[in-house]
């Protein structure tokens, strides 16, 4: 691993004066992936700024919904009485995810933050655009079974390997940062980029910026949701394909609005608006499920190892809604 200097913040403001005026400098919280990124030498921060110690790690209800402290652990955000019961997609999606060991520490915006699982971005071996700039795409000639089916580009064809953002951007959530310019708020589905030419930036953060909370607005999905996740082992994996599924749903079983999104498709957590739009008015049946599904899916394509994506996908989708039809 490479040297770097260590600075614990007490103040965010101080932490983000240190992080704008120095490119080096990174903050740290939970540690859990730019650490193994730091010892593979995939980033090499000169600075970190450890943010463990700010006043962010607070669940609170607000007059519109739930915020959530960017530094509230994973795990204490699953088991929130207060999530479970407004946003209980949000808690399955992160129980989806990872291990116990990393929910605990993984804080909510580390979460967000972290980066693909690209194999060729953590092999400093191959090329990789994402890493280098310029340096080329190992995995658009190479293996490619994990990758990209919605809004790859010719630089990248990189998945984001978040669980609880698919949830977050299907609740449209709200991303609250503090910068050097002051504060903002980032609808979550602009947080996440798209690789275009520039696949090194995963998100639309400016230097120096914080995520201080995310923001859930009052929701009526808090009974008929799933969140469905394939992947090769039983925990302790990132997802081949995952589906957040959200339905309210009334007595006479005809949908009145819905919420999906796809993960371990895109460079960023993938909304459905279209799909959810074709479910509005319709029974809550398998059949209007796949008219969603073949809505969704339009516009994929596959690479030459994953196109056993466009069938997992659409599946996944339909079975996350059957699952949350009949919660
Ligand atoms: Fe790098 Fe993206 Fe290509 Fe993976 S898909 S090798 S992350 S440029």
């Amino acid at each position: 691993m490479n040297q770097f200097q260590y600075v614990r913040a007490t103040k965010a403001q101080a932490a983000i004066d240190v992080v704008a005026k120095d490119p080096n400098a990174k903050f740290i919280a939970g540690g859990t992936n730019l650490v193994d990124l730091m010892k593979r030498g995939v980033v090499t921060p000169q600075k970190l700024v450890d943010i463990n110690r700010l006043p962010l790690a607070k669940i609170e209800t607000t007059g519109t919904g739930l915020r959530l402290g960017a530094l509230a652990l994973n795990s204490t955000v699953a088991n929130d009485a207060q999530v479970r019961a407004q946003h209980p997609l949000l808690a399955l999606a992160l129980n989806a995810g990872a291990s116990p060991q990393l929910r605990n520490m993984a804080t909510v915006g580390g979460n967000m933050l972290q980066r693909t699982r690209c194999t060729y971005f953590y092999d400093l071996t191959m090329p990789c655009n994402k890493r280098q700039p310029g340096s080329g795409c190992g995995a658009l000639e190479g293996i490619n079974r994990m990758h990209a089916i919605f809004g790859a580009s010719s630089t990248c064809i990189a998945v984001h390997p978040s669980d609880m953002s698919v949830a977050l951007v299907a609740l449209d959530a709200t991303v609250l940062v503090s910068g050097p310019k002051g504060d903002r708020r980032i609808p979550f589905g602009d947080f996440h980029r798209l690789p275009g030419d520039t696949p090194e930036k995963d998100t639309n953060l400016e230097a120096g910026e914080l995520i201080t909370a995310v923001e859930l607005p009052a929701s009526p999905f808090t009974k008929h949701v799933h969140y469905q996740k394939v992947r090769e082992r039983a925990s302790y994996a990132f997802a081949l394909v995952s589906a957040a599924a959200a339905l309210d749903i009334d007595g006479n079983n005809t949908i009145k609005a819905a919420r999906l999104a796809l993960g371990g498709v895109a460079h960023k957590p993938w909304r459905l608006t279209a799909a959810e739009q074709v479910l509005v008015g319709k029974p809550a049946t398998e059949e209007s499920f796949r008219q969603a599904a073949t809505v969704a899916m339009q516009g994929a394509k596959a690479f030459k190892h994953n196109e056993y994506k466009l069938r997992l996908a659409p599946n996944t989708l339909v079975q996350a809604l059957k699952t949350a039809a009949a919660a």
